[in-house]
């Protein structure tokens, strides 16, 4: 088999990749306000009740009219996925994994009208849906190797006369609940680890970008997935997550969101229900308040572009964006006025065109935005940006905020928009403490020529994922597993090595001879 490699990121210089995202916008603008149905054990359902997912650049661009599963239909599928459970637990791991390896095929045939799709359904510029899209295709091709690494099970000694073996096999009916703003790779990844390891899925994606999702539907069926091994119920968290999270045949609940939401799925999956004879697992990968430390000996050109691009790239809303600097105080000013300066150059609209920032995802954001630049006026400086325009899409100007102390609101809270801000520190072992004391523990950077300084951030920044001298976002599969610390999630590790056993069980067998 081929060696597994990450999915190139397409150069958007080149006319051949313009003129092919052109061709993927004429594609996927033929289904706009198209309605969508659930898809329960195959079979399309249409719903009465609808919700529309729109173009968050151009709030009057509807993408798709999405059914939306009640209580009845989350019960249905729920009874789908544990029927077809019966026979999927037996599926051999090469076939799951070669499901898993023709939907790649088929993403990578269609890449530039997903990378279209994201760019309307999600607000994406042109680079951002670009990896996501190559990112859906990573977790695609890395988990099917990563399961027929684990078709054997692990080596395990057997004494004289007897024959022992250590299998995987998986836990029963996971559910699923993706995020937005990986609204392809994150889905699709956390859709794949479920099903290649045996499992069955109800598949819960966000109401902001399900059409995506239903689409990665229509691939799987085409790769050969059987039907009720993924089934799709998009819906509202209040009428079908809760009770599925909570529903005594769930065995595990893989969840992509807020620090919010996470929390209460893993107290409420705790709760052992009448008749519920497992005990549930819960995969969170929540929120992040994440730091950029840049230390006196920092190549400042460097730190500024490190720190634009994870502040900015898709407005801020990655879980791993930076949104606090902790600058050393001899370079700070020197390091503000730079990230000041590149900022004021990102352009910003309408991401069907190749711009630097889109918008952000809704309403809720914009307000939820808003009211941070209050807090950051207040509790610091406006240096640049603080400006909105919520008229045809969600639009939030890059902002940066100095002069606040580490342990500020506008530093401890988590945004989840393009704002970032500056505190300063005395020494670098101070610069870590600062970036420690946060809830969070998701990604941090170091902007350091300091061996010594690298060192003991390896050992004391307490994030799922450091990265030295570059940004803090962009995590690769199966180059940089992906999960955080303390209150950012159960650093479950996404493309990495160790993900897949999250969904199995391990079992013993030993047979006397
Ligand atoms: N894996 C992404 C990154 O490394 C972030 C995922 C998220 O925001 O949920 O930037």
């Amino acid at each position: 088999m081929i060696p597994y490699k990450h999915e190139p990121f397409s150069d958007f210089s080149l006319d051949e990749n313009k003129n092919a995202l052109s061709k993927g916008f004429e594609t996927v603008k033929k289904d706009f306000g198209s309605e969508y149905p659930l898809i329960i054990n195959g079979e399309r359902i249409l719903t009465d009740k609808k919700l529309e997912s729109y173009n968050p650049a151009k709030k009057s661009e509807i993408i798709g009219d999405m059914s939306q599963a009640g209580e009845k239909e989350a019960l249905q599928a729920m009874d789908a996925a544990k029927e077809t459970f019966k026979e999927w637990r037996k599926s051999s791991f090469e076939f799951r994994s070669d499901v898993l390896f023709k939907a790649a095929a088929i993403v990578r045939k269609r890449k530039f009208e997903f990378t279209a799709l994201l760019v309307k359904e999600a607000g994406k510029p042109w680079k951002e849906a670009d990896a996501d899209t190559a990112e859906a295709i990573d977790f695609l091709e890395y988990y099917a190797r990563q399961n027929l690494e684990l078709k054997d099970g692990r080596k395990v000694e057997s004494r004289p006369g007897e024959y022992n073996r250590f299998n995987y096999i998986p836990l029963g009916v996971g559910l699923v609940i993706s995020p937005w703003n990986f609204a392809f790779a994150i889905m699709a990844g956390t859709t794949a680890a479920a099903l290649v390891t045996g499992n069955t899925v109800l598949l819960k994606p966000s109401s902001k970008a399900s059409v995506i999702a239903y689409k990665f539907m229509e691939v799987l069926e085409e790769a050969g997935m059987p039907n009720g091994v993924v089934n799709f119920i998009p819906g509202s968290s209040r009428e079908i997550g809760d009770l599925l999270v909570e529903h005594k045949d769930t065995a595990f609940v893989s969840f992509t969101g807020s620090r919010d939401v996470g929390v209460n799925i893993y107290e409420k999956a705790a709760i052992v229900q009448d008749g519920q004879v497992n005990l549930k697992r819960v995969i969170a990968e929540m929120g992040g308040k994440d730091t950029i430390v840049v230390d006196s000996s920092a190549d400042l050109e460097l730190a500024a572009g490190a720190i634009v691009k994870s502040a900015f790239a898709f407005s801020g809303q990655k879980c791993s964006a930076c949104s606090r600097v902790i600058a050393l105080d001899d370079i700070h000013d020197e390091l503000l006025e730079k990230v000041v300066e590149k900022t004021k150059e990102l352009t910003i609209g309408d991401p069907e065109a190749d711009i630097y920032m889109g918008p952000v995802i809704d309403d809720a954001s914009v307000k939820k935005i808003e009211k941070y630049i209050e807090i950051g006026k207040e509790e610091g400086k406006l240096e640049v940006g603080g400006t909105i325009d919520n008229e045809t899409g969600h639009f939030v100007n890059p902002t940066v905020f100095s002069g606040l102390k580490h342990d500020d609101r506008l530093m401890q809270e988590e945004i989840f928009g393009p704002v970032v801000g500056f505190a300063k520190a005395s020494n670098f072992t101070e610069a870590i403490e600062f970036a420690n004391d946060t809830d969070y523990g998701l990604t941090g950077a170091v902007i350091t020529k300091n061996r010594e300084h690298i060192e003991e951030a390896r050992r004391d920044f307490m994030v799922g994922n450091l990265y030295f001298n570059r940004d803090c976002t962009g995590a690769i599969v199966g180059y940089h597993p992906f999960g955080g610390f303390k209150m950012s999630g159960t650093d479950s590790k996404a493309g990495g090595p160790d993900y897949l056993q999250l969904h199995m069980q391990g079992k013993t067998t030993s047979e006397m001879l």
